[in-house]
């Protein structure tokens, strides 16, 4: 998944989202959805995990159109606990874009990608074949916006999650087996790459 990407003279830029004045608001406004419902998930949850379960209550205000289904279990949880540090502690946003992807979805983005680029090799720079796409084995997340990403790769370690494209400052992997080991999974220079 791409956000922005022109092209200029046949070359391939992919920008990064720009940071609109209404996004500042949207941080703040969604830090106070979670906090006035911390009451509520208080009385819901019983006392456990009442900040996460206001946080999540408060990225579906903000996000209404995710979808979190299809992704693995662990990769699930460390996505909301790392979003969560990240609004609680930083009131910095991460959305998701697109989690997990059906084997025929992922099939046609490929094909798809394989008609604009022109080539197998073409498109493998930006869409893998379903065979070898994280999205659809539910470990991969593309998530937005660019401030929140840039987040998610600074702390993402403390939740196993990990950028694992140089040219997709979006895509993030769940890779349970680095955390807290200091070594990170491999940086590719593009999925096919
Ligand atoms: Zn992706």
């Amino acid at each position: 998944m791409t956000y922005v990407r022109r092209r200029r003279g046949g070359e391939q830029l992919v920008g990064q989202m720009p940071v609109r004045r209404r996004d500042h608001a949207y941080r703040h406004l969604t830090v106070l959805v979670a906090t006035l419902l911390l009451p509520l998930a208080a009385l819901v949850t019983g006392g456990g995990r009442v900040r996460e379960r206001a946080c999540e209550w408060a990225f579906r205000v903000r996000y209404p159109f995710e979808d979190l289904t299809g992704l693995t279990p662990g990769t699930k949880a460390a996505f909301i606990a790392a979003r969560c540090a990240a609004l609680w502690h930083d009131a910095e946003l991460i959305g998701l874009t697109s989690g997990h992807r059906m084997y025929a979805e992922q099939r046609e983005l490929f094909e798809e990608a394989v008609r604009s680029y022109g080539s197998e090799s073409a498109a493998r720079q930006w869409v893998l074949p379903p065979e070898e796409s994280s999205h659809v084995r539910g470990r991969a997340l593309d998530v937005r916006p660019t401030e929140g990403a840039r987040w998610l790769e600074r702390n993402g370690d403390r939740f196993g999650l990990y950028r694992t494209y140089a040219n997709e400052w979006w895509h993030f992997e769940y890779w349970p087996e680095y955390r807290g080991t200091g070594r990170q999974p491999p940086m590719r220079p593009t999925p096919g790459g």
